[in-house]
């Protein structure tokens, strides 16, 4: 694992630093950091950095045990064996799970901060795109509800004017211990905090707006730029136009999961894509230069003279653009040839002059309308 910069050290504070003094080194280096004010490139990675240290710092225990250990104290991936101690076997997926073992919690399931900024969830949106549109991408709004930072409190959920106290029954953890009678002796138990409601914090005056909760619902409308060769199921993401994050964390992410509709005329595999085209037994037999339709307009083909049903022509850089890099599939156009199902006297007399000179011996089967008539009668 990567050496983790020193909690205090990152806070910018000394190691016997008052609680007070850990939570204003916090909300100062958080505002700094936060990625949607500090626009640099490490900031991100420094307001993560921010956010952990407070998360350990912030906590009793977990300062305690950070003291005493170092990084080992807090980091679950060291459980294994490192302690010695039963009970650090399994994976831990928090903080707040080794720490239960550590110090006998046992029951809690968790003693991460509530008041810590947390990130927002991801959101998923289904876009259903023309055949076309997803060849060559198109610009386009949306529009969805999700929750917003609430503009009047700025999301601590106080009127404004007003403050969040730290929650007294549970000093800001959002867990309170029950003790129980039971056959076995008393039991003690972690439970939510029951004045706060887990959140760590209370709320004389709730703010207008979002009645406390700190964001708001709210139709969000974006621009979508579907990329230029986009395929079924495949999707995209927006970073940060998912939900609000609880605390002033960031936002979530929005995956955009497109459908394509099909078209009529080609089908689409990939990058290329597929079609028919009729031609006459004549223009099969003799050869000719057709008209194809490709999704990027007609073209001209050269059919050979002497091309068979089902001979396939590439056409190059006909099909779909390729997501990434440069360049664009082909189109593949598969030849039919027509039969006609019905010919004039001139036809006929023609085609029966052509079999005399291939030397052929044919039967005609085609009956003429009253012999027809008779049969349907049998
Ligand atoms: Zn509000
Ligand atoms: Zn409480």
């Amino acid at each position: 694992m990567a050496d983790k910069r020193d909690y205090y050290e990152v806070l910018g504070l000394s190691r016997d630093a008052s609680a007070d003094e850990i939570k204003k080194a916090y909300r100062k280096l958080s505002k700094k950091y936060h990625p949607d004010i500090n626009k640099a490139p490490d900031a991100e990675e420094k307001f993560k950095e921010v956010n952990e240290a407070y998360e350990v710092l912030s906590d009793d225990q977990k300062r305690a045990a950070y003291d005493q250990y170092g990084q080992a104290g807090v980091d679950g991936s060291y459980g294994q064996g490192g302690f010695g101690g039963q009970g650090f076997g399994g994976g831990f997926d928090d903080v707040g799970d080794i720490f239960s073992q550590f110090f006998g919690g046992g029951q809690a399931r968790q003693r991460v901060d509530p008041t810590a900024p947390t990130r927002g969830s991801d959101l998923d949106y289904t876009m259903t795109v023309a055949f076309k549109e997803a060849i060559f991408g198109k610009k386009t709004n949306i529009t969805y509800t999700r929750s917003e930072t609430c503009h009047t409190c700025g999301g601590n959920g106080a009127e404004p004017g007003t403050s969040v106290q730290t929650c007294p029954k549970c000093q800001g953890s959002g867990y309170m211990t029950v003790e129980r009678q039971s056959m076995l002796g008393v039991i003690r138990q972690q439970v939510t905090c029951d004045q706060c409601n887990g959140r760590g914090v209370l709320i004389p005056t709730p703010c207008h707006t979002c009645a406390g909760r700190g964001v708001t619902d709210e139709k969000h409308t974006i621009e979508v730029k579907v990329p230029a060769g986009i395929d079924n199921g495949q999707q995209i993401r927006l970073s940060g136009q998912g939900e609000a994050g609880q605390n002033g964390g960031p936002y979530g992410d929005l995956y955009i999961v497109f459908r394509v509709k099909p078209s009529k005329e080609f089908e689409r595999n990939g990058n290329t894509i597929y079609s028919t085209q009729n031609i006459s037994f004549a223009q099969a037999t003799l050869g000719d230069e057709i008209e194809v339709n490709t999704v990027h307009g007609k073209i001209e083909l050269r059919v050979p003279a002497g091309t068979q049903p089902g001979t396939k022509f590439k056409l190059r850089g006909k099909g779909v653009p390729y997501l990434r890099g440069n360049g664009t599939g082909d189109q593949e156009v598969t030849i039919k040839v027509a039969i006609p199902n019905k010919l004039n006297k001139a036809q006929k007399d023609a085609l029966m002059q052509y079999i005399k000179a291939s030397g052929e011996s044919v039967e005609p089967q085609e009956k003429n309308f009253f012999e027809k008539m008779k049969d349907k009668l049998k």
